[in-house]
C-alpha cells in the first residue's frame, strides 16, 4: 500500500544520520571511545535500521562526569525555572508527535495507531505533569534535596514512553540523568536527546548511552551514580538490587507481571471482550502490566470464551505502520522464539491452543493473537511472564476463589475486575496483591496516578505524588534557639 504519512520524514531522519549514532554526551553526539558498534533491525521486516554505538565503562564515566557538572547548576534553578525546560520539552514533543510514532512504530514493531494515540501524547503529557510539580517543588518540598545524578535504564516495549516516565521527574526535581535505553529501541531516545538539545535545556541534564546488557551494568557499577531507576524483567532487577546493596546507591525497580483478569458472571461480556484486547493484544502483549492470567467466572465460562474466540478472529495483524493494524510485529527474534517456547510448553503440559486463524505477513516477527485454555495453575504458562499476545484462561466458582487463584503469583503489578456489582467489585479490588486494580477496565494509565508494583514486580512509583517523592530525597535541618535571657 502506500507509504503511510510521516514514514517520508521518518526515512528522511535516518539518512541525514547517515544511519549511525553515537551516544548523546554534554550536550553534543560522539562515537564509543571504543569505536564499537552493534546494528538496530526494524522488527516488521527484519532489515537493518541503523548502526548504535555500543558503550562502554568509558563512555559512562563521561556521561556520569557530565551530568555531574550539569547537576549543581541545574538544581539551583528555581522550580519554576526548571518548569519552563519541560514544558519547552513537552511543545517539542508534540510539534514532532508524528516523526516520533512513526520512528518508534518502525523500531519496535508496534502499530503505529498506538504509537500516535497513546504512547507519544501520554509522553508529552508527562512532561506536562511534572512541570507543574517543579513548580510548586520550593515551596511543596522545601525539605527535600534532589538526589543527584540518576542512571535510568529502560525497556524496549514502550520505549519512549518509558523515558518520559523516568526523565521527567528526575529532571523536574533537580536531577540530571544518565539514561541507556534498550538495545533493540534506541532511535527514539536518541531522538529526543536532539529535541531536548532544540529546546535550549542545557548540555550535561541529559545525557544517552546506548548498549546492551553490558553497558546498563557499568552505568550499575559506577561510582558516581546516585540513584538507579530500571524498569525491566525481574530477572536483571534481581541482579541490580543484588549489586546495588550496601553501595549507598537509592534503587527503584519496575518489573515484570501475570496479572489477572477476573471476569464475574453479571458482567458486561461484550465490554470485557473488549478489555481482553486491550488487555493482552494491546502491544502485541509486551506490556509489564497486561491481563494475562483471564480468570472467569465457571457459569459464563463457556460463553465468554466463544465470543472472545470471536472476537479474537477478527484481529488484524500486520504491518505495523498501516493505520488499520491492531497488531504489529514482536520487537526481535529472540523474543518471538521465547514466546513460541513457552507456549508449546504450555501444550505440553496439557493445555489447549486456540489462534485466530490470521494470515501472517512474511520476512517480519509476526505472531497471532493466542488464548490457552484448560491450564493448570501450576503450568509454566500459569506462572511464567509470556510477554506476548498469548493468555490463559482459568475458570473459578466464587469470589473467594477469584481471589486466590489472583494472588497465586510471585508478582503483583496490576489487576483488572469486571462485575456489574461495584460493591463485588471494590471487596475484590481491596483483596488483590497488586500495585494497580482497574475495575471495568484495563491497562489505563495517567501520569497524576502513581504505577508501579509488589511482590516480585518491584517497588517504587511513577506518576503523581508517589513517583516524586522517588526523585527526592528529605533533609531534617534543625538548629539550636540561644537560650531565653532568664
Ligand atoms: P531486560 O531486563 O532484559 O532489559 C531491560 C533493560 O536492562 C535493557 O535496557 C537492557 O539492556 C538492560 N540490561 C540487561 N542486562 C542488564 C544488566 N545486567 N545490568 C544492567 N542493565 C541490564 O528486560 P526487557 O527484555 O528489555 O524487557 C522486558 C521486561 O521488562 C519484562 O519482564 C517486563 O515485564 C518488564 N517491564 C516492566 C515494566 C514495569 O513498569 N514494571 C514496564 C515495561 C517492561
Amino acid at each position: 500500500g502506500p507509504a503511510p504519512e510521516g514514514d517520508a520524514e521518518a526515512r528522511a531522519w535516518l539518512k541525514r544520520h547517515e544511519s549511525r549514532f553515537g551516544h548523546f554526551i554534554d550536550g553534543a553526539f560522539r562515537p564509543s571511545a571504543s569505536g564499537k558498534t552493534f546494528p538496530t533491525f526494524e522488527p516488521a521486516t527484519g532489515h537493518e535500521l541503523a548502526m548504535l554505538a555500543a558503550g562502554t565503562k568509558d563512555d559512562i564515566d563521561l556521561a556520569v562526569a557530565a551530568a555531574r557538572k550539569a547537576q549543581g547548576a541545574w538544581s539551583k534553578l528555581s522550580g519554576h525555572q526548571r518548569a519552563r525546560h519541560l514544558y519547552a520539552l513537552a511543545r517539542m514533543i508534540q510539534r514532532h508527535a508524528r516523526l516520533i510514532a512513526v520512528i518508534e512504530t518502525i523500531d519496535n514493531g508496534k502499530p503505529i495507531r498506538e504509537t500516535r494515540d497513546i504512547d507519544i501524547p501520554l509522553a508529552a503529557r508527562h512532561f506536562y505533569h511534572h512541570a507543574g510539580w517543579a513548580q510548586i517543588q520550593d515551596t511543596e518540598f522545601a525539605d527535600y534535596q534532589p538526589i543527584g545524578v540518576i542512571g535510568q535504564i529502560i525497556p524496549w516495549n514502550f520505549p519512549f514512553l518509558m523515558l518520559a516516565w523516568k526523565v521527567a521527574p528526575a529532571l523536574a526535581l533537580g536531577n540530571t540523568v544518565v539514561l541507556k535505553p534498550a538495545e533493540f529501541t534506541s532511535l527514539t531516545a536518541l531522538l529526543f536527546a536532539e529535541l531536548a538539545a532544540a529546546a535550549g535545556l542545557p548540555a550535561g541534564v541529559i545525557n544517552i548511552v546506548t548498549g546492551e546488557g553490558e553497558t546498563g551494568a557499568a552505568l550499575v557499577d559506577h561510582l558516581g551514580v546516585d540513584k538507579i531507576a530500571f524498569t525491566g524483567s525481574t530477572e536483571v532487577g534481581r541482579i541490580i538490587r543484588e549489586k546495588t546493596a550496601g553501595s549507598g546507591k537509592s534503587l527503584t525497580l519496575e518489573l515484570g507481571g501475570k496479572s489477572p483478569f477476573i471476569v464475574f458472571d453479571d458482567a458486561d461480556l461484550d465490554g470485557a471482550v473488549e478489555g481482553v484486547v486491550d488487555a493482552i493484544w494491546f502491544n502485541q502483549g509486551q506490556v509489564c502490566c497486561a491481563g494475562s492470567r483471564i480468570l472467569v467466572q465457571e457459569g459464563i465460562a463457556e460463553k465468554f470464551l466463544s465470543r472472545l474466540k470471536r472476537r479474537m478472529a477478527t484481529l488484524r495483524v500486520g504491518p505495523p505502520l498501516d493505520k488499520c493494524i491492531d497488531m504489529g510485529a514482536i520487537v526481535a527474534p529472540v523474543q518471538l522464539q521465547r514466546i513460541e517456547k513457552l507456549v508449546a510448553q504450555g501444550v505440553a503440559e496439557g493445555a489447549e491452543l486456540h489462534q485466530a486463524p490470521i494470515d501472517l505477513p512474511s520476512g517480519g516477527c509476526f505472531y497471532r493473537p493466542t488464548l490457552l485454555t484448560n491450564v493448570q495453575p501450576t503450568s509454566i504458562v500459569a506462572t511464567e511472564e509470556i510477554f506476548g499476545p498469548v493468555a490463559i484462561t482459568m475458570t473459578f466458582r466464587t469470589p473467594e476463589e477469584a481471589i486466590q487463584l489472583a494472588n497465586h503469583a510471585r508478582y503483583g503489578l496490576a489487576a483488572s475486575v469486571w462485575s456489574e456489582t461495584i460493591g463485588l467489585a471494590l471487596h475484590v479490588a481491596a483483596k488483590l496483591q497488586a500495585g494497580v486494580v482497574w475495575v471495568n477496565a484495563t491497562n489505563l494509565f495517567d501520569a497524576s496516578a502513581g504505577f508501579g508494583g509488589k511482590k516480585e514486580s518491584g517497588f517504587g512509583r511513577e506518576g503523581g505524588r508517589e513517583g516524586v517523592y522517588e526523585y527526592l530525597k528529605p533533609k531534617a535541618w534543625a538548629a539550636l534557639k540561644p537560650r531565653p535571657d532568664v
